[in-house]
């Protein structure tokens, strides 16, 4: 069980480390109780294109990042609160492969694993600790979840009027209720979607109508929240974007590492795949530095690299 793990010397190191990739550019990650449960890259599909993420994930939270040196340095840290994930598969779909949707209240999206294997075991754990989660406080799973977005590629034109074809005059928005993309004038308008913001958020003209009909429409807010949206220069792109669109090292291949820290697990018995699993588990190695290649082999590949291990400096 991840229990086993909590204060663990391995444990508290791991975290350390992760903190320390952030650097000052991340929140601090250790807190009584947290047990760093596995880590890995998986694929995020962002508004523009798919991107490489470092992903950690907690017994609490899981913590993504921007890569911008392998296994040494993360920017861009997010950090979504596992209480309100629930996942969902994906099927295959040409150069998508092994994915599944991380769906919260606040925001929702796609990622994808090396291999059906690693996508198995990722659902797997992140599941297992949701569900942990909400056992230990009692609480029900989030029933609302953020649309979706669907990326600008998949759409030439306004998903709304049809009409409208996309270009540098014609800008992309995405409606923050359905995901679609749509243009400006079909999204002119905006709602209340208390789970994602407190502020209106905009939205297509048909989730407005959908909206305006159950009585919940928000008026147009004031000047300057129009004079953005006229302008395009409203929050539509995504944060992962504007901040990595042009990052040289997101681009080069990268070798997909995947690992997970507890043994023992009762409920890994599921996933049929005892070779990715350690059976000696944390507490038997201790503080021992020597610890690197145990823990490097639940690692699906490039399990010599002792940089994974988190050893401390
Ligand atoms: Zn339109
Ligand atoms: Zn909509």
């Amino acid at each position: 069980m991840v229990d086993r793990l909590v204060n663990s010397e391995a444990n508290n190191r791991r975290i350390a480390l992760v903190e320390s990739c952030f650097g000052a550019s991340g929140q601090p990650l250790a807190v009584p109780g947290r047990v760093l449960v596995g880590e890995g890259v998986l694929t995020k599909l962002c508004r523009k294109k798919p991107k490489p993420r470092q992903v950690f994930l907690f017994n609490d939270i899981l913590v993504y990042g921007n890569i911008v040196m392998s296994k040494k340095k993360y920017n861009q840290q997010h950090i979504i609160p596992l209480e309100e994930v629930q996942l969902s598969s994906l099927e295959d779909n040409g150069q998508y492969r092994n994915g599944w949707l991380i769906k919260t209240p606040t925001k929702s999206f796609a990622v994808y694993a090396a291999t059906a294997t690693e996508k198995t075991e990722w659902m797997a754990h992140i599941n297992k600790c949701v569900q942990d989660l909400l056992h230990k406080s009692g609480k029900t799973a989030a029933d609302t979840h953020a649309a979706v977005w669907v990326p600008d590629d998949a759409a030439a034109t306004c998903q709304h009027c049809q009409r409208v074809q996309f270009n540098v005059i014609q800008r992309r928005h995405h409606c923050r209720k359905c995901g679609r993309v749509v243009c400006g004038q079909c999204s002119n308008k905006k709602i209340l979607l208390p789970h994602q913001s407190s502020k209106p958020l905009r939205c297509c003209l048909a989730c407005y109508d959908e909206v305006s009909a159950a009585g919940n429409a928000t008026p147009q807010t004031d000047k300057n929240d129009l004079r953005e949206m006229e302008s395009g220069s409203d929050d539509d792109s995504d944060i992962d974007d504007a901040a990595t669109s042009d990052d040289p090292n997101s681009a080069q291949p990268l070798q997909q590492t995947m690992m997970f820290y507890e043994g023992n697990n009762t409920a890994d018995a599921s996933l049929n795949n005892s070779s990715l699993l350690s059976g000696t588990g944390d507490a038997a190695q201790g503080s021992s530095p020597t610890a690197a290649p145990a823990d490097a082999s639940h690692t699906s590949s490039n399990a010599a690299d002792p940089a994974s291990s988190g050893q401390a400096d």
